[in-house]
């Protein structure tokens, strides 16, 4: 199943839960990794509103495991945030919150540090009704951005703010004191909306080459190689995304389920996605430069939502303190690995 279907479904009733920002997106592999998106904040990760899930183990067995049913907890405590490595999901049940329209905003700024600066900081100050992420982009030839910014680089804000309406014009101003405003695009929307924004620029069948990192901070070394590689941003398909992750999931305990990062503010989740393969060796190029840039300002491990193929390496890291008990339960529900396309902890 699609985000978009599953939040169409659930905001009839007026309902949602955290899932990621472009709504084809499948959710079953989004929330098994974590899952982030627009309401992290006020939500948490698409993995802590998981409240069980049907699941098929490498030798045959059909499994409901949740948070409190025996003999599986351990299973259960995989599943969020451990990836597929565990076994086959064939139902999800999820944690929904009243999510009623929301303000929809897309604010265009040069990029600039200040702006980048301005951001980090707003989000250090806001309530956690604001989801709001930073895009390093180029500017979409769109007849409401000026032509000049056309295929220039810029820094996109997209915020969804779920909170009250009474509010909307103190978050249209925090937003606005972040530095000059090339171009807004604003509306009250039911909540699916917000995650359709990338839907034009994202279609299905594009290459990408993503690369996950955390961070506890955008520190001005980070802010510098935003601007450096950012401002190289080599298609209008390409954005760097930071995804604000403190509020709600800093609530969860970081042994409370397989995602170790609660101590992390940001996930950026960066690399280039294009059309024609024979692209593929620059693009890859500009993304693992931009990458390895931004390694001495991050924290060891990246969101595994994000993470290239070639990162397998790196898998202990993205686990960080949780990895022993995520391989534990890989030994046990998974010994012979069949469980192997996706970030494998090695049983
Ligand atoms: C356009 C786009 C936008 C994205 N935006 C976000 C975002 O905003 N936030 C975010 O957190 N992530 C985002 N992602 C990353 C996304 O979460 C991962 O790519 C995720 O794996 C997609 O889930 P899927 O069900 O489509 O997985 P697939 O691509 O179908 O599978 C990937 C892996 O997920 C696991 N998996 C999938 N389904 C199951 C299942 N039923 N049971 C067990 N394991 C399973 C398997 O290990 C599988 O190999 C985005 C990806 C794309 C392509």
């Amino acid at each position: 199943m699609h985000l978009g279907a599953f939040d169409h479904a659930t905001a009839a009733f007026g309902l949602a839960t955290t899932g990621g920002i472009v709504s084809s997106t499948g959710i079953a592999g989004l929330t098994l990794g974590g899952g982030l998106g627009f309401l992290t904040r006020r939500c948490g990760l698409a993995c802590d509103n998981l409240l069980s899930a049907d699941v098929v183990t490498a030798d045959g067995r059909y499994l409901t495991c949740d948070a409190e049913r025996e003999p599986e907890p351990e299973l259960f405590w995989a599943l969020r945030g451990g990836g597929g490595n565990c076994g086959g999901v064939t139902s999800l049940e999820y944690r929904l919150h009243p999510v009623p329209d929301v303000l929809g905003v897309l604010t265009v700024f040069p990029l600039d540090g200040d702006v980048l600066r301005g951001y980090a900081d707003l989000i250090a100050a806001a309530p956690v009704e604001l989801g709001a992420l930073l895009a390093v982009a180029l500017g979409p030839p769109v007849p409401f951005l000026p032509e000049r910014r056309h295929d220039r680089p810029v820094a996109v804000v997209l915020s969804c703010w779920s909170g009250s309406p009474d509010r909307d014009d103190d978050v249209l101003a925090r937003l606005q004191a972040l530095g000059p405003v090339l171009d807004r695009q604003l509306g009250r929307m039911p909540y699916p909306v917000v995650n359709t924004f990338f839907d034009a620029t994202l279609p299905a069948g594009l290459h990408h080459y993503w690369k996950g990192l955390f961070a506890a901070d955008l520190t001005d070394g980070a802010i510098a190689a935003h601007l450096d590689h950012g401002a190289a941003t080599p298609t209008l398909q390409t954005a760097t995304l930071v995804f604000p992750i403190d509020g709600a999931c800093h609530d969860v305990a970081a042994d409370a389920t397989a995602f170790a990062y609660r101590d992390a503010r940001f996930a950026i989740g960066l690399g280039p996605s294009w059309t024609d393969p024979a692209d593929s060796a620059a693009h890859i190029a500009w993304g693992r430069a931009y990458h390895e840039a931004l390694l001495p300002h991050s924290m060891d491990g990246g969101h595994v939502n994000f993470a290239a193929a070639e990162d397998a390496g790196r898998v202990q890291a993205d686990y960080r303190g949780n990895y022993a008990r995520l391989l534990a339960a890989k030994r046990r529900y998974d010994p012979e690995n069949l469980f192997r396309l996706n970030h494998i902890v090695v049983p």
